[in-house]
């Protein structure tokens, strides 16, 4: 089972990455080496003895969609709040929303701890922090205000929607449409696919942001536009008002990630709601929606690099306890009983060494 290299992300972080460096010149204000020592520890312990024992089951069971509700693994709606009470989902956003504002090289260590624990867990928090950061810079005041605290604490969870069935790598082909209404909101009619998180009972609300194309717009990608389509319509008390017009209509089957309700998206199809068309909010201006969620992706596209040094991570512990415990012939100077664990023989120590240089170095990197 997968235990988080506390100690060796904190050599990394302190001697690799500066933050040694950067503590003792005070950029951090009063955060001090105690407390990142703290963080990264409870961090690797919340990843090693909740996360990892849950993975997987998560799996194995995967969710499922049931009556029209995704239902998450086992033990996975409590895992899920657990850590986001944990204030896991806070660390590096803005104080203003209830943010903790740390430095974001502690966000990274911890988001390898969650990926390894179980990418399919990660995902989670990986779309919705992508999601904060797209509002934080470019939502108006009042969406800001409505969604921002809710989904930094994890009350709520963010999505990213671009993809349809016939526009993968490009975009500029996207036919999702969005109608003007008289009181500034929108209307969103389409199909999205493979929407990671993209619905599940976990948190009371789902924030979506969708890529859209208004009426009139320019061919291209030169008129697509963002939108804020929440789950649950929120009333101006802040408390959860009607059902959206949108659903999940089916759930993909990726492999290793099975917990991970990757979905197909409707949206404005008529089931929820009087009026065909799901609510939505511009966010930025009008067919600049693909800047706005290249903010999204960029935050998406770092993570999923850590998600790469998380896997490497994973991969060269169980290799390594594999290689403890298997026994097979008798390697060079074997002084033991029976036959040598693998792990003796020069040639399997050169592999493992390498896994481990490797893992080293992309983290190093990251
Ligand atoms: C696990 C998982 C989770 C996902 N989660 C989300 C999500 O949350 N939200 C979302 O919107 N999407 C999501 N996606 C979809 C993802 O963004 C798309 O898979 C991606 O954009 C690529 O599109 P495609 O799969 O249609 O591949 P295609 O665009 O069909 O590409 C197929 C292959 O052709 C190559 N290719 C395509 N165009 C070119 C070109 N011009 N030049 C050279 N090579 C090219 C591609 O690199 C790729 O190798 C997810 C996908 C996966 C697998």
């Amino acid at each position: 089972m997968y235990k988080a290299p506390v100690d060796e992300i904190l050599f990394t972080l302190k001697h690799v990455a500066g933050l040694g460096e950067d503590l003792a010149a005070g950029i951090f204000g009063d955060l001090d080496e105690g407390l990142v020592d703290a963080i990264v520890g409870e961090a690797g312990r919340f990843a090693t003895d909740e996360v990892a024992p849950l993975a997987d089951i998560g799996d194995r069971q995967g969710s499922k969609l049931i009556d029209g509700k995704v239902q998450v693994p086992e033990g996975w709606a409590d895992l899920y709040r657990n850590w986001a009470a944990g204030g896991w989902n806070s660390l590096t956003a803005p104080e203003e929303f209830g943010g903790q504002a740390l430095p974001h090289m502690l966000h990274i260590a911890a988001m390898e701890f969650w990926n390894a624990g179980s990418m399919a867990f990660a995902l989670a928090p990986m779309l919705t922090m992508g999601a904060v950061d797209a509002l934080e810079k470019h939502g108006s005041a009042a969406l800001k205000s409505t969604y921002l605290a809710r989904m930094i604490s994890g009350e709520w969870t963010g999505t990213m929607n671009l993809t349809e069935p016939h526009a993968g790598s490009d975009l500029g082909v996207l036919k999702t449409r969005a109608e003007r209404r008289d009181d500034g909101t929108y209307r969103i009619f389409g199909q999205k696919i493979f929407i990671t998180w993209g619905d599940h009972e976990v948190t009371d609300n789902i924030v979506h942001l969708v890529l859209a194309r208004i009426a009139g717009a320019p061919e291209g990608t030169r008129g697509i536009s963002l939108f804020l389509v929440p789950k649950f319509l929120v009333k101006e008390d802040g408390s959860l008002g009607a059902r959206n017009d949108l659903f999940c209509h089916s759930l993909e089957h990726k492999l290793g990630i099975h917990a991970s309700p990757t979905c197909t998206m409707v949206y404005g199809d008529g089931r929820f709601g009087d009026e065909k068309g799901a609510v939505g909010y511009l966010v930025g201006e009008e067919n600049k929606g693909l800047n706005c969620m290249f903010t999204m992706m960029n935050n998406a596209r770092l993570a999923v690099g850590i998600q790469g040094v998380a896997m490497a991570e994973a991969a060269t512990q169980h290799a390594l306890n594999y290689a403890r415990e298997r026994t097979q012939g008798k390697a060079p100077g074997w002084k033991g009983t029976g036959m040598s664990p693998i792990i003796e023989h020069p040639d399997i120590a050169r592999t493992l060494l390498t896994m481990k240089a490797l893992t080293q170095g992309a983290r190093a990197i990251s």
